[in-house]
């Protein structure tokens, strides 16, 4: 396991008790809320406050240690696995993120085609849709059945709520 310490070190980063275990629970749990982070870090190293666990977030991400992401509707999320323009997928209905390789391998999809005089320095892809587990269901008819593994008969697909149009319609 690489030396954690060492890492911060090259980046220039004090290295803390705190600040180390923080930048270990991101790397455990990738996409926590800085809640889940401080609840992490809690259980390691004892009391921290959420302001000492955002600052040292903060540190990390500044120096590109750690990636921030921010779902619309949802608290930012953490994650260490950087620099390699990965996407993520995130379900409406329980809020899980999974991360998805870029679809083109690099960047130019995200290269605006203009940038009307903003220096950019970021851009994202989150696809939105509903986790494999919420997809199940809605589609296992009400009577709860806790064990997905076999469903018996029925093929289960279908059901696609009536809106976001997904570009194309086949008629
Ligand atoms: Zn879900
Ligand atoms: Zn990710």
């Amino acid at each position: 396991m690489a030396d954690d310490a060492a890492i911060l070190r090259e980046r220039g980063i004090q290295v803390t008790a705190q600040r180390l275990a923080v930048f270990r629970a991101v790397a455990a749990r990738p996409h926590l809320t800085a809640d889940d982070v401080a609840d992490l870090v809690r259980a390691e190293i004892g009391a921290i406050s959420l302001q000492s666990v955002y600052d040292a977030l903060g540190v990390l991400v500044t120096e590109g240690l750690v990636r921030r992401i921010q779902p619309s509707g949802s608290p930012a999320r953490f994650e260490n696995r950087v620099g390699d323009n990965h996407h993520h997928l995130i379900c409406r209905s329980c809020g899980r993120v999974v991360d998805v390789d870029c679809a083109v391998g690099a960047a130019p999809c995200l290269t605006a085609a203009q940038d009307m005089g903003y220096e950019i320095d970021e851009a994202e892809v989150v696809y939105w849709g509903r986790c494999p587990a919420c997809v199940r269901r809605v589609q296992t008819p009400s009577r709860s059945d806790p064990s997905p593994a076999r469903r018996r008969g029925r093929p289960g697909r279908r059901t696609l709520p009536a809106k976001k149009p997904q570009g194309r319609s086949r008629n």
